[in-house]
């Protein structure tokens, strides 16, 4: 009698846990971040796939792996062939510099490095040092050719640390719904991807920004689904030098880092290469240029932008769904003040 219980309760086990959807999840380091991805029946099998796609991804759009197909053009003074898929990222990448007026560039690969933010002892480098390296950082001297890549400036270097992760977070989705994964979240540091709905709920995925002037706080929530979120901000990477931050978002007109009136720049849309490069290119245009690009329609995106003067900008798409926390601290005690553009 005893051992019919036991079968009885194992198999009632066993049944529940067939209907129930089972999120799995997977964490890994790569393209300099965390990795996370929770997903919706994805198998092992599936999520190895996936991971090993963002490998080779961080090899081949990285400036630093002497491997990939970018460090490769960079190290040839008239470029050369690359993979379709590296030549349409670069063209994607060309085509966003050029609809932001040039504040999001490819081509940023020589400033990055004399930048060096990353280094263990960064230095801000002398005026001089900025304007000879200004000078090898214009988009224009790179041009496509099928997948040829063209270099009229042998110096110039391709840097596409501003919209890699995004357009690898799109391509993870994209592995994971040919895999029949209806739900899941996607993460990629300061760029995330939701698909379909979070665990027991039917209402997509409740999203926090971060709130740039205390990190350990949000400013509020998103709930989205079926689209990407990133944020760029100067508290992501910075160094300090006589209490004056230089962070790694880099004002290709100027060569120093972008200083706008936005502290951080939140971007969603349908297309996580478009919300990656946005994201960066908002936070160097400053307010009313980001918003003059959203009004203008070019774009298909929205954005949620924290000011310098503690106030948040919220795009009209978003006044809806912007979950706005009142807690949410500026400077010296004050709290940061929403404010939507409707
Ligand atoms: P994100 O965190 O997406 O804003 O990207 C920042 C990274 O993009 C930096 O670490 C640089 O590698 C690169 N970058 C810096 N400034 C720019 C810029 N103006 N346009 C495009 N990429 C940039
Ligand atoms: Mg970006």
């Amino acid at each position: 009698m005893k051992k019919t219980l036991l079968l009885f309760a194992a198999l009632l086990a066993l049944l529940c846990t067939s209907c129930e959807k089972v999120y799995t999840s997977e964490s890994f380091f790569a393209m300099d971040t965390y990795i996370s991805i929770k997903a919706d029946g994805a198998d092992s099998a599936l999520l190895e796939k996936i991971k090993n796609e963002v490998y080779a991804d961080e090899i081949g759009f990285s400036r630093t792996f002497s491997t990939g197909e970018i460090y490769a053009v960079n190290s040839t003074p008239h470029g050369g062939k690359v993979s379709e898929e590296t030549a349409e990222l670069l063209s994607r990448s060309l085509e966003i510099s050029s609809a932001t007026g040039g504040a999001f560039s490819p081509t940023m690969g020589t400033l990055v490095d004399l930048w060096d933010i990353k280094n263990e002892n960064p230095r801000v480098p002398d005026e001089s040092e900025i304007s000879n390296v200004l000078a090898d950082c214009n988009a224009s001297d790179i041009e496509l050719s099928g997948n040829t890549v063209i270099k009229k400036n042998p110096d110039t270097k391709i840097d596409l640390g501003g919209i890699a992760k995004g357009y690898s977070a799109g391509k993870c989705i994209e592995l994971l719904k040919e895999g029949g994964v209806e739900n899941a979240l996607i993460s990629f540091g300061g760029s995330i991807a939701c698909l379909g709905n979070a665990e027991g709920r039917a209402d997509g995925w409740n999203i926090g920004i971060k709130n740039p002037y205390n990190t350990d706080e949000i400013i509020g929530s998103v709930r989205i689904s079926d689209c990407y979120l990133s944020v760029s901000g100067a508290y992501e990477r910075y160094f300090e030098v006589d209490s004056k931050r230089y962070h790694h978002i880099i004002d290709p007109k100027t060569g120093y880092p972008a200083s706008s009136d936005i502290e951080s720049s939140a971007v969603i849309s349908t297309d996580g290469t478009l919300t990656d490069a946005l994201s960066t290119a908002l936070f160097v245009l400053g307010k009313e240029k980001a918003l003059e690009l959203y009004r203008s329609g070019a774009l298909d995106f929205e954005a949620v932008l924290v000011l310098n003067d503690g106030s948040i900008c919220v795009t009209d798409g978003l006044a809806d769904i912007f979950d706005f926390n009142t807690d949410a601290s500026y400077k010296d005690g004050n709290k940061l003040v929403y404010n939507s553009t409707k």
